[in-house]
């Protein structure tokens, strides 16, 4: 079984919708995710906090603009009386009920039952264009397997134990359909995987299922090299090993959810990026022998980084030093990217300010503390074990017109990490470019 995955570009008009079809094969038997039509997740964010801030009448203007979008792509999807019917019940449900939440009592928790219906939407309006040309699918709701637990984390033994059954009672039917992103949590609640969750669900889904593959379909052919909007001459590069697309993932190589590499990685399901445009192209294969040894393969970067030095005589021969500084950091749920020491300080980056006035005020209690925003974070992924010699050399040599603010290497074999100003960052992209490839 193959686990696909579309993002909200690709179902993002009727044409589009449409379209699906010339990439997915009905007669294989295979689970299609889908993530809402591009711009209404967003769309909901803004409703849902309007709602929040109970500024209601904005709110409710913004659901009628959102709604009339959609009164026009299903007027341009189906072709059937009866196909129109159903896609405005639909439309129709799905609006009122975003609208009625906003009426009462309003808490993060209605919040997020506003952001699940996106997937709700797109999914079915698929269902029933497919239902309209007569090609059979099953729709999965998501929210009856898919499920995080107290600390957000996946369960993947349970979407194994609900998903499993749901499939069988189908045998034969081959295309399954089901919402990315959504899921419910320990209390039961609607909540998601955060933005960009999808790739995150096709991922627990194959590995739930110990899946032949699973592809992500976007608009691009692969994970690059480097950042085609800034540097000139990428590639994108056939095949990457798990730990490798982890660290591109995470530093802002946008195409993949970062975390959706990990239940791949565990249940050794590979992970295929692929182009709706290109369909035919090989993409960038995500495996457990994808890497290539003693190469530079990949340059990615992460903006709005803020770098926090702090310097304590006290850190002096201490122990339990940084343990107390990293527990305040936990207890603002703010995680740590980058880190480097010496004797006497630490330097580490976050990139999750929302509570920063707060840790510094926590942090100060050590030592002196500065802070500087506006960083990126470069990350250059390539063979760095310890036996190969040269390479980190090689990195800091390309970037030595520029002022380097911190320098992370030996942290994992696969990455080599460099903080400068944001305003470098074009630069060091370029020059690390010309000088590793
Ligand atoms: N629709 C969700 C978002 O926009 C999930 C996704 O697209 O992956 O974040
Ligand atoms: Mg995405």
């Amino acid at each position: 079984m193959k686990i696909l995955k579309f993002g909200g570009t690709s179902v993002g008009s009727a044409e589009r919708i449409k379209g699906l079809l010339q990439i997915v094969d009905p007669s294989e038997r295979q689970i299609v995710v889908l993530s809402a039509v591009s711009g209404t997740t967003n769309a909901l964010v803004e409703i849902g906090q309007a709602f929040l801030d109970s500024r209601r009448d904005e709110a409710k203007k913004l659901i009628k603009s959102h709604k009339d979008k959609y009164e026009g792509l299903i007027a341009a999807l189906f072709t059937t009386e009866e196909g129109l019917k159903k896609g405005k019940e639909l439309i129709d449900y799905h609006f009122n009920l975003i609208e009625a939440l906003g009426n009462d009592l309003f808490t993060p928790t209605e919040e997020k039952v506003i952001l699940a219906q996106g997937e709700l939407l797109s999914t079915t309006l698929w269902h029933f264009h497919l239902q309209e040309i007569g090609v059979p699918s099953v729709l999965l709701p998501a929210l009856d397997f898919m499920k995080i637990d107290e600390d957000n984390e996946p369960v993947v033994s349970y979407i194994t134990e609900k998903l499993t059954p749901l499939i069988s009672e189908h045998p034969d039917n081959m295309l399954f359909i089901t919402q990315g992103y959504i899921c419910r949590n320990s209390f039961g609640e609607i909540d998601n995987l955060r933005r960009g969750g999808s790739d995150y669900t096709a991922s627990l889904i194959g590995a739930a299922l110990g899946a032949e593959e699973v592809q992500i379909w976007t608009d691009i052919d692969g994970m690059h090299n480097n950042d085609p909007r800034i540097v000139s001459g990428t590639k994108p590069i056939a095949n990457l090993s798990f730990d490798e697309a982890a660290e591109l993932a995470y530093f802002g190589a946008k195409i993949l959810h970062p975390q959706s590499v990990f239940p791949a990685q565990k249940y050794n399901v590979p992970v295929r990026l692929l182009n709706t445009m290109d369909p035919q192209a090989h993409g960038t294969l995500i495996s457990k022998n994808g890497g290539e040894k003693g190469t530079i393969r990949a340059i990615a970067a992460k903006d709005g980084i803020t770098a926090i030095h702090i310097h304590s005589t006290r850190m002096l021969l201490a122990y339990g030093f940084l343990r107390k500084v990293f527990e305040i950091f936990e207890r603002y749920k703010t995680p740590i990217d980058m880190i480097t020491t010496s004797e006497v300080a630490v330097s580490l980056t976050i990139d999750d300010t929302n509570n920063l006035l707060e840790i510094i005020k926590e942090v100060e209690l050590f030592g002196k503390v500065g802070v500087d925003e506006g960083q990126t974070i470069i990350c250059v992924v390539g063979d760095f074990r310890a036996n190969t010699h040269g390479y980190a050399a090689r990195v800091l040599d390309a970037v030595k017109h520029l002022p380097v603010r911190m320098i992370s290497y030996g942290g994992s074999d696969y990455n080599v990490s460099i903080l400068l100003d944001s305003t470098h960052k074009t630069e060091a992209l370029r020059s690390l470019h010309t000088r590793l490839f």
